[in-house]
């Protein structure tokens, strides 16, 4: 197995667990949140960031840095890890989701997935074998098969059709992988994406195809995509109780701290989403006590940290009252400031979790924390200040 996954342990009486995965660039520990890296960089911070927020893995996007510097440049670079100077482990998708959603022209046959470059029109097809080519080229140590995504509000013939291309382009990705391995390469672990949308059959189908398959993990695919949390979270415990227990299981896409939580309620390790550090450099953060809006000029003389129960860079550092200041300024160090703190947060949740799981009070602190963020404590600006 490409993957070595060990469960560490799982909630009594219920589905959260906390486990390991041993990758050639060191152990992941799960539930595991994934700071997105889009082009190669998670947007502000550098390597050394990362790791001190406890960062041990992070997902780049195989579509943008196929486009640009090219596949062959980080193959010459030495890898992406190489390239951008970061030592723990990288998943990448499979450049599907952005295609779809940033490349004008698309059209989507057996072959593949045809469009043209967002930066500059130039034709190009992405195959399940490219896909799986492209992934190994940038040295990835988890790649993602190519699927065919089901938009929210998809016809019943639609889904159905986009589950079995999903089975179908699976298989190819999984071939192209055993043809590299016999050219020495594809050494990076495959997660079969399962699809169905909302209907849960649909869902149920396609995973009996995908658990004959060789894969090294699972992912939940086409949700929160718009069909509501609550029947996101029901899918989700439909596909976790079908997914075996002794692969990684990740549920793409998904970062907001309460949605996070409910999902490892519900057996989830691993996450990935571009919310929390997107809203930090448009100064929007999470906290402990909700959603802080750090611009708000009610915060231009509040003496607080952004967060009073976090332990991060920033927080341990800086008022609130100069992050709004930087914000209002446009200074750069504002975004990059509150960036360090969203991906501290969301690792810091997930590391709570794991603690919580560990200890047997995961119930416990999955209320606590809902509580808590629900409360919008601290959030009202403080009366003192000078005002
Ligand atoms: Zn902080």
């Amino acid at each position: 197995m490409a993957l070595p996954f060990t469960l560490e342990a799982q909630e009594p009486a219920g589905q959260a667990r906390a486990g390991r995965l041993t990758t050639a660039h060191g152990d992941v520990l799960t539930p595991a949140f994934m700071p997105v890296g889009t082009v190669g960089s998670v947007k502000t911070l550098t390597p050394d960031d990362l790791t001190s927020a406890g960062a041990d893995i992070l997902l780049s996007n195989t579509y943008h840095l196929a486009l640009r510097p090219g596949v062959g440049t980080v193959r010459a670079m030495g890898g992406l890890h190489r390239f951008m100077g970061w030592s723990g482990a990288i998943l990448t998708d499979s450049g599907g989701f952005q295609v779809m959603s940033l490349s004008p022209l698309r059209k989507i046959t057996e072959e593949g997935v045809s469009f043209r470059s967002h930066l500059d029109g130039t034709a190009a097809m992405l195959s399940p074998e490219e896909a799986i080519r492209i992934q190994d080229g940038l040295g990835t140590d988890i790649a993602m098969s190519l699927d065919e995504l089901v938009e929210d509000g998809a016809t019943p013939e639609q889904v159905r059709g986009a589950v079995d291309r999903t089975i179908r382009w699976a298989r190819r990705g999984l071939d192209e992988r055993d043809r590299l391995r016999e050219r020495g390469g594809g050494t990076m672990a495959l997660f079969g994406i399962n699809q169905g949308g909302t209907i849960a059959a649909a869902r149920r189908r396609c995973f009996e195809a995908l658990e004959g398959m060789p894969f090294d993990g699972y992912a939940l695919g086409g949700l929160w995509v718009g069909e509501g949390k609550a029947l996101g979270l029901e899918m989700v415990a439909h596909d976790t109780a079908m997914f075996p227990s002794d692969r990684p299981r990740y549920l793409m896409g998904v970062g907001h701290p309460v949605d996070v939580v409910e999902a490892i309620a519900r057996g989830v390790d691993m996450f990935d989403c571009v919310l929390p550090t997107r809203n930090a450099r448009r100064g929007t953060v999470f906290i402990s006590t909700g959603r802080l809006v750090v611009k708000n000029a009610a915060y231009a003389r509040d003496e607080r940290p952004l967060d009073p129960a976090c332990d991060c860079y920033t927080c341990r550092r800086f008022t609130r009252a100069y992050l709004r200041h930087l914000f209002a300024a446009g200074e750069l160090l504002g975004m990059r400031l509150a960036s360090v703190h969203a991906v501290h947060h969301m690792i810091r949740l997930v590391r709570d979790a794991r603690a919580a799981i560990l200890a047997g009070r995961f119930a416990a602190f999955r209320s606590e924390v809902l509580e808590k963020f629900h409360s919008g404590e601290t959030l009202e600006p403080a009366a003192a200040g000078g005002a």
